[in-house]
């Protein structure tokens, strides 16, 4: 279900996020994914929570009085509202030099049916999770995801980045009386964080 008009769905948005992309970074999670993948650590950003919407000049404002000018959009899925995402990249895309974006579609499905958001960021990391496809790279969740650098400048950075993290590494945050774990995790480690380690940092 989408959003009421100029608002859009958003679980969390959090500064400073250092696993998440190159360098620094300010990061907006969307509330709501249809996709569903089978072992999806995420699963509380699936609902189309009609609680966690907010006006997209709102949002706008208050990502741009960050001192950063790096941003990721992860989710839930971001394309699941593609007129309110759209709506946000246009408001933002002359304050950022670096947009990526996070989405469980593939490329293919989204140059057919979202090219004008495309043309708006410069890095996107596409792709399902798949349960049983472990990858070592901290960049992804699962072997089939694949990352684009769009944006010529913004090539190398990317490619340091990518070539840097060949170990998952993750950060801890405490936002709105929770605890969260940024950052995307070894398979293997996956139910050990939601079973027991967020377990025994919210009773710390
Ligand atoms: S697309 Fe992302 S948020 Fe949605 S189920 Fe898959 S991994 Fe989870």
């Amino acid at each position: 279900m989408q959003p009421k008009k100029n608002s859009i769905l958003i679980s969390l948005i959090h500064y400073p996020v250092y696993v998440l992309g190159p360098h620094e970074r300010i990061v907006v999670w969307t509330q709501g994914c249809s996709i569903r993948c089978n072992g999806c650590i995420s699963f509380h950003t699936w609902e189309f929570d009609q609680n966690k919407a907010m006006q997209i000049e709102d949002l706008a404002l208050i990502i741009k009085q960050f001192p950063c000018k790096r941003l990721t959009i992860s989710g839930g899925e971001p394309f699941d509202q593609p007129a309110p995402l759209l709506e946000f990249l246009k408001a933002i895309r002359k304050d950022f030099d670096d947009i990526l974006i996070y989405s469980g579609y593939t490329i293919e499905k989204l140059q057919k049916k979202y090219p004008e958001h495309l043309s708006l960021i410069d890095a996107l990391i596409d792709g399902p999770f798949m349960d049983g496809l472990e990858s070592e790279w901290s960049y992804k969740g699962s072997e089939n995801q694949r990352i684009f650098v769009f944006s010529e400048n913004l090539k190398d950075d990317y490619d340091r980045w990518i070539q840097s993290k060949k170990n998952k590494t993750l950060q801890v945050i405490q936002k709105h009386e929770g605890i969260y774990i940024i950052g995307i995790p070894y398979q293997k480690d996956s139910e050990v964080i939601k079973n027991e380690l967020l377990q025994s940092l919210s009773n710390l």
